[in-house]
């Protein structure tokens, strides 16, 4: 029986309807991936083409100035807003806008042409997520910006015009929808229970276990219950940290192996597929502790929406969050297929 689902804190309606897909394993479509080589000449990510990209921002070695980079940032050569202008609101008429003021940034993750977050070294993710903190702990002292969205897009379907393993970060003059969505649910839930329902969600999703996919001492990965994707992960910290910034980097080797962990397990289980991640973190200005706990989101791209969704913004997600939860959960993956 389909079922409405009403997110806690955005107060969105999601359908679940399992019995309107096949089987789990028939979502193991082949997502062809695997025929990359490790260099390609002509990809501007590829060491020796960094001419290819403008310049450097920053990157990380290790430790030997003469040895390669292991994670460079750069600005993207196709920015969707751009550093120079003011954040001025101007109207006419009935119709406000302003200059389309922004930082667009890659972050590349490794210098291998054909790897995956799953497949990179615990040392390589923690990089990975070093680089995210200090580009969003450099850029917004920059007080025109209020937003800092770091994603990552996972082949073709989801958006990846380039195969190099790549992070991309927007800097943006206001606060994206979405993320203001959660911030007034969560102030919605706070009013009323004096909790975060983010810190409540942990412990209770602990103590039902049906949709939780991984758990270490700090982080918990679950399928929310009105996900609107199937196979849709969350990861949380445990504790009540607005901030990813603001994390210390001894907790980033954990989180670290625990995304690789959550990304190795989607892999096994939908043969690679493409995803989209997104880290939500707290806005840069104007909010207080309470109104944000950070966190991952992690969308696999193996359903399209069509028509119905767009058209109302209520998703049918055809595998209910218990059942991709399970798999998850289930699937065996090890080290040793962690390169
Ligand atoms: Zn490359
Ligand atoms: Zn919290
Ligand atoms: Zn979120």
């Amino acid at each position: 029986m389909p079922e409405l689902r009403k997110d806690p804190i955005t107060f969105e309606w999601v359908i679940i309807a399992g019995e309107r897909k096949d089987r789990p394993h028939n979502f193991s479509k082949a997502w062809e991936n695997g025929e990359l080589p490790p260099y390609d000449k002509n990809c501007p990510f590829c060491p020796g083409n960094e001419h290819l990209t403008p310049p450097e921002i920053m990157a990380l070695r290790d430790g030997q100035a003469s040895t390669g980079w292991l994670v460079r940032v750069v600005p993207n050569k196709y920015p969707a807003l751009r550093i120079e202008g003011s954040t001025e609101r101007v109207g006419k008429g009935m119709f406000d806008y302003m200059d389309g003021v922004g930082a667009h940034e890659v972050i590349i993750e490794t210098p291998i042409h054909n790897a995956r977050i799953s497949v990179l070294t615990i040392e390589q993710v923690q990089r990975v997520l070093v680089a995210y903190k200090e580009r969003i702990l450099d850029l917004q002292k920059d007080t025109r910006f209020l937003y800092i969205l770091v994603f990552r897009n996972e082949g073709k379907e989801a958006g990846a015009s380039l195969h190099h393993p790549h992070s991309q970060l927007i800097a943006l003059p206001f606060v994206p929808h979405e993320v203001m969505l959660e911030i007034e649910g969560m102030k919605r839930y706070y009013a009323f229970r004096e909790r975060c329902p983010f810190c409540d969600m942990v412990r209770e999703e602990i103590s039902f276990g049906e949709r939780v996919v991984a758990e270490s001492p700090n982080f918990l990965a679950v399928e929310p219950f009105a996900s609107k994707y199937p196979f849709e992960t969350l990861i949380l910290p445990k504790l009540h940290h607005p901030s990813f910034a603001d994390e210390n980097e001894c907790i980033f080797e954990e989180f670290a192996s625990f995304l690789r962990e959550v990304l190795a397990r989607m892999d096994k289980a939908l043969s690679n597929p493409p995803y989209n991640y997104t880290l939500h973190n707290t806005p840069l200005r104007g909010h207080n502790a309470n109104d944000f706990h950070w966190h991952l989101e992690i969308i696999p791209r193996i359903s399209t929406p069509a028509g119905f969704e767009l058209g109302s913004g209520i998703y049918i997600n055809t595998v209910p969050p218990e059942e991709s939860a399970r798999i998850l959960r289930e699937v065996t993956y090890g080290e040793k297929e962690l390169r």
